[in-house]
């Protein structure tokens, strides 16, 4: 059978553009301002020049976000409900543009009108009525937080439209105002949102668009006027702005790249997993982000599959993208497409073999055909970076661990696709693959109501569901890291000879004391002066030997809630067992109430022991018969830098929050009183806490947070601390993207207000989505 062609009528989409004089400024306070510079912006389907795009200055940065600097004030005073009536405006306004809004979509990005019409511009109204409604419950189900205020957003090409519905929506609904930079090579749609949002009368500066390239996405970032950047794009930019913000007080969520796995077993419904295939890399011509770009297939079928997928991949249709019939349209422009080249090249150069179909590619515009890539190893580039492209890396294994060895041999963690009609099998895979989403039997599904977004590499925070939502507010305990640092610990004054008593205490690493690897100890001092011991100097082997310990204890996290709830609740008995001695060294190292601080600390542990087999999850019901079980899960292992005072509850107040949700963690005490934590240790040892879960390095806190936040296998990183600490804390967390959470340490950790809570639980979890349909 021939298909004729069956192109969609582009006339209303291109008489906006000429209505505009084919060219564009920035959208800032509800109006259009004259760019003073343009670049093109190109059809990468024709290669013909659509319009002129304004490119956006340090002086149109500065005024986009004052504007949304002076929206933000009548925005908030809307209430709830007023601006839900404007999200549900905007919702109304998307769809009755739809159709115009898919064109534009595909003449820009070269995307599949199929594509646009029936999954990108229904999603994006569906994310503007979910938020809609919960701009009126945000306050209610959000409680103890605020808005954040400005917020600068950053998007990709790869789904212009929807991307800035994700990032716009919530934001707005949180209470926040807006200045958003577009991809370069797609800025179209957001400029028509931009002008229908005024037609739908939001009011003026609370949604700006700057359009630009990385260069105006730079401006943007560095701005002192925004609150939080929210960015979606490649993970060496998503580093270069954790480098930027690091010590701004910015908030900050990056949604990166990744490398997907696509997992199918030997049981699953072959003929449904080819499908999920073609949706898993070819929809979008694979530049998805959360493309299942590697695809894992068990031996014993891996024959008959890919038999059946080069069959299938025969019968996909290259062409114009406006073309209704056409399953897959061009790249979004030129330099793309020599990557995508270029990656498949050295894939044959490295020895994997490469099948394309013979599907017809188009003479005129950018087009990449549906690629196979076989014979892969492990290592071989094509099985580890992320192509952003049509192409397909196969590799093959026996055992159900050999595949989730393979799934998770990879500094990403965005998505998973899981293929088995062995229900116990493919949750057991779920569960054990390090992603933000897990598809079972399905893929690349989304919703509003349900968090996107990765773990490792892959960025932090989420986007859609409540995560999102609290993504976009700041609650009561995010104190600003303390202005100054804190006074250098007093020295003790030598004590009289004869007087010289060994009483250094050791690391804790591992569940054993042990000598720190420097052999040197430092002095702790007494309010009297007096030495009252010396603690070891921890270096950065010692660190790396209590992250080692810390991840050999993972086993703490996969236990049952139940089971660390007990110990939890062991410890604070033995804590309750040795409080006097343990008030009485407080006193002496720091002068404070010690009787007060143990109690509390007691109070502290029995709370979050009564968190552990509480903290837990949502379903989502899902459009499509697809029910979503959304899971904390832990973050893994996490560096706790403890507040200079309450050596005793500082450390608590961190750590029983990260232990109880299944962390194992590597702390570093107070630099005052460091006995204490030491003495703590002894409590720990008598507790029955797994070894390696809760490790102790002594010794200077700078240096020691430094080199917590340099390591690569630290997943998270909390610092009680002062501007300069927390600075080059979030600055060197940009090798492994690590989370991290700064704060003030002084503060009063007694009150129960400004020191425990939800929050901490929150922090000390990422949320990951499990997809599963159901019905025949
Ligand atoms: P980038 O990360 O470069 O771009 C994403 C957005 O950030 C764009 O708006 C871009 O502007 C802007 N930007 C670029 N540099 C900076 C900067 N230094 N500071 C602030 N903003 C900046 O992705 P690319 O578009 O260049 O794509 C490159 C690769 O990134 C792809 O091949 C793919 O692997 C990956 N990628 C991943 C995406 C994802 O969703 N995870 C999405 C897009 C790309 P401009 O448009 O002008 O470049």
């Amino acid at each position: 059978m021939e298909y004729g062609p069956a192109p969609e009528d582009a006339d209303r989409a291109r008489q906006w553009i000429s209505e505009q004089g084919a060219t564009f400024g920035h959208w800032i306070n509800g109006a259009w301002i004259d760019a003073s510079h343009h670049f093109e912006s190109v059809n990468p389907a024709t290669q013909e020049t659509l319009a002129m795009i304004g490119q956006a200055s340090s002086s149109d940065v500065d005024a986009a976000v004052a504007a949304a600097r002076q929206a933000l004030g009548p925005w908030q005073a809307l209430g709830g409900e007023g601006r839900a009536r404007h999200l549900y405006a905007l919702a109304r306004q998307v769809q009755k543009h739809a159709r115009i809004l898919s064109v534009i979509e595909t003449l820009d990005n070269g995307k599949p009108i199929r594509e646009t019409r029936d999954i990108d511009i229904l999603l994006v109204a569906r994310h503007f009525y979910h938020h809609a409604g919960w701009a009126t419950l945000v306050d209610e189900e959000l409680p103890n937080s605020e808005p954040l205020g400005v917020i600068g957003q950053i998007i990709p090409w790869n789904f212009p439209l929807l991307m800035l519905a994700w990032k716009v929506a919530p934001a707005l609904a949180a209470g926040n105002t807006v200045v958003l930079k577009p991809a370069e090579h797609t800025s179209l749609s957001a400029l028509y949102f931009a002008q229908m949002s005024h037609d739908a009368g939001l009011p003026p500066g609370v949604l700006n668009i700057v359009s630009g390239d990385g260069n105006a996405g730079r401006e943007l970032v560095e701005h002192s006027g925004i609150n939080k950047v929210a960015f979606t794009g490649s993970t060496s930019v998503g580093r270069e702005i954790r480098e930027a913000t690091a010590g701004s007080g910015k908030a900050l969520t990056l949604e990166l790249g990744g490398k997907s796995p696509f997992i199918v077993f030997a049981d699953a419904d072959l003929d449904s997993a080819v499908e999920g295939v073609v949706d898993a890399i070819w929809f979008n011509q694979g530049q998805v982000c959360c493309a299942g770009s590697r695809l894992l297939v068990q031996e014993s079928v891996a024959d008959d599959f890919l038999g059946r997928l080069k069959t299938r991949m025969q019968s996909l249709r290259l062409g114009d993208p406006l073309d209704k019939a056409i399953d897959m349209g061009a790249i979004v422009d030129r330099g793309q497409l020599e990557t995508i080249r270029s990656y498949v090249e050295g894939a044959a150069k490295e020895g994997a073999s490469c099948w394309q179909a013979g599907s017809g590619v188009p003479d005129q515009g950018w087009y990449f055909p549906p690629t196979l890539v076989t014979d892969v190893a492990p290592a071989h580039t094509i099985a580890t970076e992320e192509v952003f492209g049509p192409v397909l890396a196969v590799m093959t294994f026996r055992t159900h661990s050999e595949a989730i060895e393979i799934a998770n041999n990879t500094r990403y963690g965005l998505a998973a696709s899981v293929w088995s009609e062995n229900v116990n099998l493919a949750l057991e895979m779920a569960s054990k693959v390090k992603a933000g989403v897990i598809w079972v039997n399905c893929t690349n599904e989304f919703d509003a109501a349900v968090g996107f977004g990765g773990y490792r590499e892959s960025g932090f925070g989420r986007e859609g569901g409540i995560e999102g939502l609290w993504a976009y507010r700041r609650g009561s305990l995010d104190f600003q890291p303390d202005e100054n640092p804190p006074a250098d610990p007093a020295l003790p004054q030598r004590p009289a000879e004869g007087n010289l008593l060994d009483r250094t205490a050791k690391l804790y690493i591992g569940g054993r004391q042990v000598r720190p690897d420097s052999g040197y100890s430092r002095p702790v001092a007494g309010m009297d002066r007096s030495l009252k011991g010396e603690v070891g100097e921890g270096n950065r082997k010692d660190i790396r030997n209590a992250v080692e310990a810390a991840h050999g204890a993972a086993g703490w996290g996969r236990g049952s809630a139940h089971g660390r709830a007990q110990v939890m609740y062991f410890l604070a008995e033995n804590l309750e067992s040795r409080a006097d001695e343990l008030a009485k060294r407080i006193k002496e190292l720091t002068g404070t109430d010690g009787e007060q601080e143990v109690t509390v600390a007691i109070s502290r542990l029995l709370y979050y022991a009564g968190w552990c087999d509480k903290f837990e999850g949502v379903t989502h019901s899902a459009p499509g018969g697809r029910i979503v079980f959304a899971l904390p899960e832990p973050i893994g292992v996490m560096g706790l830098i403890c507040p200079h005072s309450h050596p005793l509850l500082g450390l608590v107040s961190l750590m029983a929050p990260a232990i109880a949700v299944g962390n194992a963690v590597v702390v570093i005490p107070s630099e005052n009183a460091p006995l204490v934590a030491t003495d703590f240790y002894q409590v720990l040892e008598t507790s029955d806490v797994l070894a390696g879960v809760v490790n102790i390095i002594t010794g200077s806190r700078p240096e020691l947070a430094k080199e917590l936040a340099r390591h690569d296998n630290v997943d998270g990183l909390w610092c009680a601390g002062h501007h300069e600490i927390a600075t080059e804390v979030e600055r060197l967390s940009s090798g492994n993207l690590k989370q991290t959470w700064v704060f003030s340490g002084e503060r009063d950790w007694c009150d129960a207000n400004l020191s425990q809570g939800r929050a901490f639980l929150r922090r000390a979890t990422q949320v990951k989505n499990i997809w599963v349909p159901y019905g025949e």
